[in-house]
């Protein structure tokens, strides 16, 4: 039977290009600045999210957490948006490693209200713990890979500047946002201090993440990052692969996924029983919805299992489906006639 995998799009595998390039990596002892493609990689990630300096890290549950060690201190308090991956799939990190509280602020729309975001800033009371940093995450990865609006961004920044506070943004798929609102990924980045990318979904490398900032933030973040255990030695093979990540043509690979996600979505569209947003299919996922209560999402997942189309259970009765470069547009058309047949029966 046909495999059609739509359950994450970390499930690439390195092209041939990469393997090529990893094998012809030079290796160096990365601890000591020595792994000469961690260095030119991280020079490269810091060009293309416009910051001074960047840093290579096993994950992005990692770089996450390495900065927010890095902006803040113990017991300080992190507003996000509630549902945000840092605050709900980062195994609590924040507050099991950090010693950090995270106030969470509801916005469907992905990205905290300027006002939801100065009303959560604590005055400064003894009473109180230190509101010191501000997280954003663009895709928003809990609401269905939706991108907030650089409007959005720029209303928290001004609130940011005006409570000097500063601002991370985890952009695990900063590439998959550039390409749903045509810039650059230095303009989104450009709205945040830090900014965690990570190389290991969209992109096709087989691990890694980044981590961008300023050159003196970088210093205290290389800290963190060994103190994690993210010092690891003869990298080369895995910043190869991390370099030919950031190729154009992965890029466009990348466009084709939320080309194929649309595809999936419009072909759900008109399914009886099922209920999408299309204006919400903003980037590679898709998150589809069952109205009938016959038809919860753990059965329909597992129907869809036995007809070789692989999908996530995203609630009782929401069904995620995401899209990367294992699978094709012949492979959406597969799927979309799993599903009607499902529905149908
Ligand atoms: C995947 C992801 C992370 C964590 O990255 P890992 O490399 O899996 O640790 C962080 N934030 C978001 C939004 C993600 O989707």
């Amino acid at each position: 039977m046909q495999i059609t995998d739509l359950r994450r799009d970390t499930t690439t595998r390195p092209d041939d290009k990469m393997k090529a390039a990893a094998f012809e990596a030079s290796l160096g002892d990365s601890v000591y600045g020595e792994d000469e493609e961690q260095n030119q990689l991280e020079a490269r990630a810091a060009e293309i999210l416009g910051k001074e300096a960047a840093i290579f890290l096993p994950s992005g549950t990692m770089g996450n957490l390495v900065a927010l060690l890095t902006h803040t201190g113990r017991a300080a308090e992190i507003i996000l948006e509630q549902n945000a991956h840092i605050r709900t799939s980062e195994t609590g990190s924040a507050a099991a490693v950090g010693g950090l509280m995270l106030k969470g602020v509801s916005a469907p729309s992905g990205a905290p209200s300027a006002e939801d975001v100065a009303t959560a800033i604590r005055a400064d009371d003894i009473h109180y713990p230190r509101t010191s940093l501000i997280c954003l995450e663009t895709p928003h990865y809990r609401y269905g890979g939706i991108v907030p609006t650089l409007d959005s961004f720029r209303a928290v920044r001004k609130v940011a500047d005006d409570h000097r506070l500063p601002i991370h943004l985890d952009g695990a798929r900063i590439w998959n946002a550039a390409v749903s609102l045509s810039v650059e990924p230095a303009v989104i980045a450009g709205y945040a201090d830090s900014v965690m990318a990570s190389l290991s979904k969209g992109l096709g490398a087989p691990v890694g993440s980044i981590l961008a900032g300023s050159e003196r933030f970088m210093g205290v973040a290389r800290r963190f990052r060994k103190m994690l255990g993210g010092g690891m030695r003869q990298t080369g093979w895995l910043c190869a692969c991390g370099i030919a990540a950031l190729a154009a043509e992965n890029m466009e690979q990348i466009r084709e996924d939320h080309r194929n996600a649309r595809a999936l979505a419009e072909g759900i569209e008109d399914i009886p029983g099922l209920k999408i947003d299309l204006s919400r299919t903003q980037t590679n996922f898709v998150l589809a919805h069952l109205e009938e209560a016959e038809m919860s999402s753990g059965r329909l997942v597992a129907r869809l299992w036995e007809k070789g189309i692989l999908a996530t259970q995203a609630g009782p009765s929401t069904v995620r489906f995401v899209t990367c470069s294992v699978v094709d547009r012949e492979g959406i058309g597969r799927a979309v006639e799993a599903i009607r047949a499902v529905m149908e029966a």
